[in-house]
């Protein structure tokens, strides 16, 4: 039998009203003849509940126990959707990660899948069984612990499921129906795209659009699975959504495809540190081990011999980078005289693969932002994306703007 690997959202999954939408979806396809292998998230808002209790029991938590909790909100949503099934006669059982078992590192709260035996699903299937409900998000270290795959990672077990299982297709069911030029919450002129090249959206996701998850997309440019998001809320054909592929599907590029926004970002400044060889791994390598994720650095003109060092990194990531600055400091192997924070930034990038060949389009994003009194505080390039770091209160603004200067609500 071909098979389908068919994802269900938080929102997907809310109610039980929505996990029998879902399982009707699910048995449509079952009657088409596909096994399905169901990848489901924990309903809507558990996740951000259960990390709150483990906030709220240890600030600086253990992550192996951080992640047995975190997890188990997908383990009944799991056991839910199966009963489902079996309530509509569809042969289904529920998986948890480790009973796949679905390896990974020993990254808690970011693990790495590392392998997806298919061996124990084939033979259920084998054996009549028509959906194999998994929980999403979770798997187990070679050490026999529960880990996760850092949040939105259900998107990841999809991808990988259906790499692993050979799938026909990967479906993600969210609550928008595809991938937009920018997020539709946001921007009411958001234009659904067909189609959207696996770089493109690499980078989308990377920059903040949450839609999916940045490892799923990597793994499905890497085992070129087919990759599709659709909304739950609809009726589907197979046509609808949207497709992520290869660059070579899609006819026209424009100079840029989407603009992304990332909401909870910080910018610190190191003032006055020494100019001298070295001086930047000094600072980045207490950096790196305290787990801070770098993201946007600029060094400033020096002057005397000292210069202004300012990077970017996840606004909760803030205290733990002070205190490691600081620790270097008092050891002696950075000196500066102050840190200077900014926790009310955000980063809105623009993305296009025909960026490679079309001039200008930094100019024009600058010129948009300048013409909506936007200053900009940073800014990274790279061959297909432009990043900016402004105020966060004109977040939505500057997406708007930016939308409307590349005429994105008009198809290529
Ligand atoms: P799920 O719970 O189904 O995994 P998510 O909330 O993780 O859903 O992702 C879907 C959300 O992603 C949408 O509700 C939308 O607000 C957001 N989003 C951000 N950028 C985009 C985009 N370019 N296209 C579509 N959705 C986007
Ligand atoms: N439930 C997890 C999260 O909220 C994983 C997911 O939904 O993809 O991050
Ligand atoms: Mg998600």
């Amino acid at each position: 039998m071909p098979i389908l690997v068919m994802k269900f959202g938080g929102t997907s999954v809310a109610t039980l009203d929505r996990i029998r939408r879902a399982a009707k979806r699910v048995g449509v396809e079952v009657a088409k003849g596909y096994d399905v292998i169901v990848i489901v998230s924990a309903m809507a808002g558990k996740t951000n509940e259960l990390v709150g209790l483990v906030e709220e029991t240890s600030p600086l938590f253990d992550a192996r126990e951080y992640d047995a909790v975190v997890s188990s909100g997908e383990n009944v949503t799991a056991g839910l959707m199966a009963l489902t099934l079996q309530e509509m006669d569809i042969p289904a059982r529920s998986w948890q990660g480790w009973q796949v078992p679905l390896m990974t590192t020993s990254a808690h709260s970011a693990a790495r899948i590392v392998d997806i035996p298919a061996d124990n699903i084939l033979r259920k299937f084998d054996e009549g069984m028509k959906v194999a409900v998994v929980a999403g998000f979770q798997g187990v270290s070679p050490e026999g612990r529960i880990t996760t795959l850092g949040r939105g990672g259900s998107d990841t077990t999809a991808v990988a499921f259906a790499a692993a299982f050979d799938a026909e297709r990967c479906d993600i069911y969210t609550d928008v129906d595809g991938v937009y030029t920018t997020d539709p919450r946001i921007c009411e002129k958001a234009r659904k795209l067909d189609k959207i090249a696996f770089e493109e959206m690499l980078e989308l996701a990377s920059l903040g659009a949450k839609v999916l998850q940045t490892r799923s997309v990597e793994l499905a440019m890497r085992y070129n699975v087919k990759l599709r998001v659709l909304s739950s809320f609809e009726e589907q054909s197979d046509e609808a959504g949207t497709l992520v592929c290869d660059e070579e599907e899609i006819m026209e590029l424009n100079a840029v495809s989407g603009v992304a926004h990332s909401r909870d970002e910080a910018k610190m400044t190191l003032i006055s540190v020494a100019d001298r060889p070295g001086i930047a791994a000094a600072i980045f390598m207490p950096l790196s081990e305290a787990g801070i994720n770098v993201d946007m650095i600029v060094q400033n003109i020096s002057e005397d011999g000292r210069t202004d060092m300012t990077f970017s990194c996840p606004t909760n990531q803030v205290a733990r980078a002070e205190e490691a600055l600081k620790k270097a400091k008092e050891a002696g192997e950075i000196n500066f005289r102050e840190i200077v924070t900014d926790s009310n930034v955000c980063k809105i990038s623009v993305v296009g693969i025909g960026m490679r060949s079309h001039t200008g389009v930094a100019a024009k994003m600058f010129k948009a932002l300048s013409d909506e009194g936007i200053n900009i505080k940073v800014i990274t390039t790279s061959e297909i994306k432009i990043s900016v770091l402004i105020d966060r209160k004109y977040m939505e603004l500057a997406v708007q703007a930016l939308h409307d200067a590349f005429e994105l609500d008009k198809a290529a």
